[in-house]
């Protein structure tokens, strides 16, 4: 018998008919002689719905703790469901809030962080036989406050929950059945990966591949959890991500992702003196903005130039933050361009093979695509391209680096990626 953890996401319960098929799903799991913990995000796009209802309440920001105790309603909605759907199904089931199962927090609001788990109630419902079942995405900070984790946080409550409660399995159950080598909407003859490494699974999602929250990733990698990222709709195997995965022979990309949420803002005319940068991006990073790639563009007649790239979303709030420092600064100009994308290559074998973004500026150049920006680690290249070329990029890099094969890809329901 194994403990395992069962993580649905929203449309995986978008109405009743998939909530009765989730937990016949669970039922199967439980008789087959698992012990089951459920977590579970809110119905379909409930969570927006949710936020659209505050906009049309509030002319401003609304307030971010009543903003919290809004949105876990709706997580709240889908654990009740969930466990009268099981219990008419014969088997006995009991849903827990994230406070009722432990889950503690930071005191902040919209993007908390789990301190703690104390799973007390969880471990004595599973020793009385019953599927237990935790709302996502939600916890409580030291001062009793509701908190929640983050846009698609319920992937971390899953695997925070299976670490606590030492799980032999944590299982992510979404729309698509499992990680591929890109994404099968653009290129059709994407892969499914077997199984992924911890850290490329981590660029992944940090760079664009919406199938598993980054924070989730990083939770399964300092706890060790194995992880399957599977399809609630087909029995298909998924995707294990895990500490080491073995890659094929002659492969060294194990994935491509892409980003469109990215802006790139250009400061011009920088008088060139010590600290300049360090104020500029100080300040960026006091109002809690994250500046991803930055470069220095070229020095003429004592003054300098800047790139960099923050996401689309915060692009205004960058630059009304830039504005502020023109005192201090005294650059001449700023500059921003939208209707970017950027496109990475990861894959953990990189290190070790010479040539591989040489690769990628040749593929791109071939198609006669200029890349405004670049960044490298380890484990991955991004380039900052033009939006309006991205699939032929994707297909091009693709075939280049031998990941392409002739099965089609599965493509799921109606998509859980944002
Ligand atoms: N319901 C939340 C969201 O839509 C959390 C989640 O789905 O993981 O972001
Ligand atoms: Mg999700």
């Amino acid at each position: 018998m194994s403990l395992i953890v069962m993580k649905f996401g929203g449309s995986s319960v978008g109405d009743a008919e998939r909530m009765k098929r989730v937990a016949q799903r669970i039922v199967r799991r439980k008789q087959a002689g698992h012990q089951c913990v459920v977590v579970v995000s809110a119905m379909g796009d409930t969570t927006d719905e949710l936020i659209d209802l505050s906009k049309q309440i509030c002319d401003g920001p609304p307030p971010a703790r009543e903003m919290d105790m809004l949105l876990t309603t709706g997580e709240q909605v889908s654990v009740s469901l969930l466990s009268m759907a099981i219990n008419s199904l014969g088997e006995k089931a009991i849903s827990y809030t994230g406070w009722q199962s432990g889950i503690y927090t930071e005191a902040v609001h919209a993007r908390a962080r789990i301190t703690d788990i104390q799973p007390l109630r969880v471990l004595s419902s599973i020793e009385q036989g019953q599927i237990v079942i935790v709302a996502g995405f939600q916890g409580m900070s030291e001062t009793g406050e509701i908190t929640t984790l983050g846009r698609g946080g319920s992937d971390t409550t899953a695997v925070a929950l299976a670490a606590a409660i030492n799980a032999d399995l944590c299982e992510i159950y979404t729309d698509v059945d499992g990680i591929y080598t890109t994404d099968p909407r653009i290129v059709k003859v994407a892969k499914k990966l077997q199984e992924i490494s911890y850290d490329e699974m981590l660029e992944l999602a940090h760079l664009g591949a919406a199938v598993l929250h980054p924070r989730a990733v990083e939770y399964a990698k300092n706890y060790n959890v194995s992880l399957v990222v599977r399809s609630s709709f087909t029995d298909n195997e998924g995707t294990n991500v895990k500490e080491e995965a073995v890659m094929e022979q002659g492969i060294v990309v194990r994935g491509i992702a892409y980003d469109k949420n990215v802006a790139r803002i250009s400061i011009l005319g920088v008088p060139e003196k010590p600290g300049q940068l360090a104020k500029l991006f100080s300040e960026l990073a006091k109002n809690h903005l994250d500046v991803d790639i930055i470069v220095q563009s070229g020095v003429t007649g004592g003054s300098a130039d800047f790139s960099f790239t923050t996401s689309l979303t915060d692009r205004e709030r960058a630059l009304e933050i830039i504005e502020q420092t023109r005192g201090v600064i005294g650059y001449r100009e700023v500059t921003f361009e939208e209707n970017l994308v950027k496109v990475s290559i990861v894959g953990a074998g990189m290190v070790s093979t010479p040539g591989v973004a040489a690769t990628m500026f040749q593929v791109i150049s071939d198609l006669g695509v200029s890349i405004s920006l670049v960044s490298t680690s380890e484990i991955k290249v991004s380039c900052v391209i033009d939006q309006t070329h991205l699939a032929d990029v994707i297909r091009a890099l693709h075939s280049a680096y031998g990941l392409d094969s002739t099965e089609q890809a599965f493509v799921g329901g109606p998509s859980e990626r944002r």
